[in-house]
């Protein structure tokens, strides 16, 4: 028998359910047997029973953001979007780049940090681009990414507004935007140079698209974020899909608008199965929709409905512990367990499915390849302990090791 180098013990393999022990070689997956001698390994993980999956990916963050909270509780979106502007332009007024740059970086460190301990082996997370910011937070993002990129891949999102354009290009012909961001539904107003939402998505809609085009990226889009029940611009974006034949390589964030009160039915179920149809995926922000929803009116959008549709449904993080949300701690498992609660996952087979949205789901909205548990795969696993995934997520079970690329960067909750 050819020698491995990590072996993991009598681990239950997701989403196999079975028993098996796990063989490592370099940063692969090499085999996946009953039984693999304990003398071929190099290191050997006593998995003893506990359930072993591919890491988690949080396919829609905002890190950049992250940790900035501050005491005002502002609960709906256009308010906290304000808030969130005014924080940065009192922070960071006259620093200079370098500055601004360093302390994103330090500060998202430990959000990156927290995911890679609780079991994310890659994420994908929105750039913010603001007059007080400049390209400041892509830079930090480009410093993160070399920093952890041995213990997690990071991938950003980046949308290019008009003041911007001309750098968004330059890097973007570097080589340097992974997906290509949008918010079709807000707006800035020229004279108050404050966010509006609901507003004509068809420009800026058209011009993701475009650009898509000409640099062959994805796309990620937040859509239908707002407060009212018009699911236009998600119908909208599934029709451009169509037409510029972009199957799987577009993704609609949030689209609260599916979840909003006195939508037509019919035309929900007629838009949700043209989602499937031509591949159009979609993340669902529970945790901070739910907490920005508007007095009712609108909530997270309809993961159930989707996922029986056939969409291509992932859960992820969204903001945390910024002025969109004061919450969250990079913890997949956590977000699982509240959209569980919300959309009411209650059997065995419903929280299985479920976690297809931190596993496989969002693997495939971030384009990775090789990802799994089988021979061949990438060697990105998390061990949780628990004895299979229902209970894994009811337990938000402690993650006993993590591995990135066939090496343990983190065990018990601590990097290594
Ligand atoms: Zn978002």
């Amino acid at each position: 028998m050819e020698k491995v180098d990590i072996l993991i013990k009598g681990a239950v393999v997701y989403p196999l359910n079975r028993k098996l022990d796990i063989g490592i070689v370099g940063n692969k997956i090499a085999v996946l047997q009953n039984e693999i001698s304990k003398e071929s390994a190099g290191q050997v993980i006593d998995a003893d029973g506990c359930v072993v999956s591919p890491g988690f990916v949080d396919s829609h963050m905002h890190i950049d953001k992250s940790l900035t909270a501050n005491e005002d509780d502002t609960t709906d979106l256009l308010s906290a979007h304000i808030r969130s502007l005014k924080e940065n332009a009192r922070v960071y007024s006259g620093w200079s780049k370098d500055a601004i740059v360093d302390e994103i970086v330090e500060r998202t460190s430990k959000v990156v940090e927290k995911c890679i301990v609780n079991g994310t082996t890659a994420i994908k997370t929105h750039v913010l681009i603001t007059d007080d910011w400049d390209m400041c937070a892509l830079d930090a993002l480009e410093i993160l990414k070399r920093k952890y990129q041995h213990s997690i891949s990071i991938y950003n999102i980046v949308p290019c507004i008009p003041a911007y354009e001309r750098e968004w290009r330059m890097y973007a012909e570097q080589g340097k935007i992974d997906f290509i961001g949008a918010y079709p539904n807000c707006t800035t107003n020229l004279f108050t140079g404050l966010p509006e939402y609901d507003c004509n998505y068809v420009p800026a809609v058209d011009f993701a698209f475009q650009l898509a085009k000409e640099y062959h990226l994805p796309l990620d889009i937040h859509c239908d974020e707002s407060d009212s029940n018009d699911i236009s611009c998600f119908r909208y974006i599934i029709e451009k899909t169509a037409e510029s034949n972009m199957a799987g390589f577009v993704t609609c964030g949030h689209v609260t608008g599916l979840g909003a009160r006195g939508i037509d039915e019919d035309d929900v179920y007629d838009a949700i199965a043209n989602c499937s149809k031509y591949g159009v995926s979609v993340t669902s922000l529970t945790s901070c929709n739910m907490y920005l929803m508007e007095s009712g009116r609108r909530g997270p959008t309809r993961v159930e409905q989707l996922m029986d549709a056939g969409v291509n449904v992932s859960i992820a993080s969204d903001n945390i512990r910024d002025p969109f949300r004061p919450f969250g701690n990079g913890d997949l498992l956590e977000e699982a367990l509240l959209t569980a609660q919300v959309h009411k996952f209650g059997t065995r087979e419903k929280l299985c499915k479920l976690f297809r949205m931190i596993t496989y789901n969002p693997a495939k909205n971030t384009l990775l390849d090789n990802y799994g548990v089988m021979p061949g795969c990438t060697a990105d696993l998390v061990i949780m302990k628990a004895p299979d995934i229902p209970e894994a997520i009811l337990s938000k079970a402690k993650r006993a090791y993590v591995l990135k690329a066939g090496k343990i960067v983190a065990k018990d909750g601590k990097m290594l």
